[in-house]
């Protein structure tokens, strides 16, 4: 069979195979806890459940306007100006589905073959990717070995004519760190002065802890949003725990929202209008419930910070948001891929190589399921690999035999 090259060289996403494996091995009514994936636990807000419900039983559900619901762009707009401080109009927002399309959408409508965007270890795991596949290059900048954050100075380095974009994840999947403000700063400073988009993906932008806060790109530069290098990329998933209704959106200058709303036109004609109405919901509801899933989150950060206290062997930078943890493991393997397949083989545990994010030696740990999968996971990781953990226990009805590493 013959397929396109470009195609058949994205690689399988991780996190999805790892999830498919655990699925099988649960299917085999094995005791798996995966700490592997990206999803709160919470159930839909009940606002959004209400407008999507009130939205089929009325029957409205055709093609709507392929760049979102008007009612929706102004729920954005609203969430813009309460949480930006930035004001926009209805032509610099696009519905996407989900914060992944939105990326998609970007890269694709700045990018021509052969330009580079640049990424910032440790990245998440789609950002490469995509960029390929709009035939772009990865340029990626990897901190300081013990450091999670970018040395500006490297990224002005790598800086070419070629250079479209920089793609700026803070709060950090997969480290849980914020960038400084001066370094949001220097960045933009920096994508002004070489005419380069900042892309910044918003998506964990409340999801912080304690007293650290994401500081909005927006506030470093004084154009106006038609002539701003910021674009936001952001959307339900994560803010509201709404996965599942593939709703992102992104705010940017309206020559790139007209181009991108013309490839969404082409490709899936926009965003079924249910999931539309339930993040509208979402966003006009009651938002206590954003608090209070922060808060589990940031509970569940504590329960880790505390569960990985006790493990010698590991060496771990306190996630500031997100709910991802990346623990250097190099004490125990430098093989991340072996170290997360033997955690998967012998303690029935998901986690992901850290290789993956461009982080090697490290492993990244969701605290965003229940405490008790957290601290029943990070148990059985501590027996599989210290070598001081007795021989056997028992996972499940199953038992586990201690041996490898
Ligand atoms: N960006 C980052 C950093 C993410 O972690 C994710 C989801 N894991 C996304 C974007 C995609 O979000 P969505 O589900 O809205 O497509």
């Amino acid at each position: 069979m013959r397929l396109s090259k470009l195609a058949s060289e994205i690689v399988e996403s991780p996190t999805f195979a790892l999830n498919e494996e655990a699925r099988r091995l649960r299917e085999r009514g094995e005791a798996v806890i995966n700490l592997g994936i990206g999803e709160p636990k919470n159930k839909t807000p009940i606002s959004a459940v209400i407008a999507s419900a009130a939205r089929l039983t009325r029957g409205e559900v055709k093609y709507v306007a392929p760049d979102g619901l008007p009612s929706l762009k102004k729920a954005v707009i609203r969430y813009t100006e309460e949480n930006y401080d930035h004001l926009v109009a209805p032509e610099n927002v696009i519905i996407t589905n989900g914060a992944k399309q939105s990326l998609f959408n970007i890269l694709y409508s700045v990018l021509n073959p052969q330009d580079e965007v640049i990424v910032l270890a440790p990245y998440w795991v789609s950002y490469q990717q995509m960029i390929k596949m709009c035939m772009g290059i990865p340029v990626v900048v990897t901190p300081e070995d013990g450091t999670f954050t970018p040395c500006f100075e490297e990224i002005e380095r790598v800086v070419t004519s070629a250079t479209r974009a920089i793609i700026v994840n803070s709060p950090n999947n997969p480290s849980g760190v914020i960038y400084p403000p001066e370094l949001l700063e220097k960045i933009v400073n920096l994508c002004e002065k070489k005419d380069v988009f900042m892309i910044c993906d918003d998506i964990y932008h409340k999801l912080t802890f304690d007293h650290h806060k994401a500081v909005p790109a927006y506030h470093f530069t004084k154009n106006d949003i038609e002539n701003s290098h910021v674009i936001v990329v952001n959307g339900v998933a994560k803010l509201y725990g709404m996965t599942g209704f593939r709703v992102g959106w992104v705010i940017a200058p309206r020559e790139l929202v007209r181009v991108m709303t013309n490839v969404t036109v082409q490709i899936t004609s926009g965003v079924s209008p249910v999931s539309q109405a339930a993040a509208e919901g979402a966003l006009t509801g009651v938002q206590s419930m954003v608090e209070a899933l922060r808060l589990q989150i940031q509970n569940n950060r504590d329960v880790l910070l505390q569960e990985l206290s006790s493990f010698n062997g590991i060496h771990l930078i306190e996630p500031q948001g997100t709910f991802y943890a990346l623990p250097d493991i190099r004490a125990y393997s430098q093989n991340s891929m072996e170290v997360s397949k033997f955690l998967l083989q012998k303690a029935r545990v998901v986690v992901v190589p850290g290789r993956e994010f461009g982080m090697e030696g490290h492993i990244r740990i969701s605290f965003a399921g229940s405490v008790k999968d957290l601290t029943e996971g990070i148990e059985r990781i501590k027996w599989a690999l210290d070598p001081t953990s007795p021989n056997e226990i028992y996972i499940g009805d199953k038992r586990a035999i201690r041996d490898w590493l």
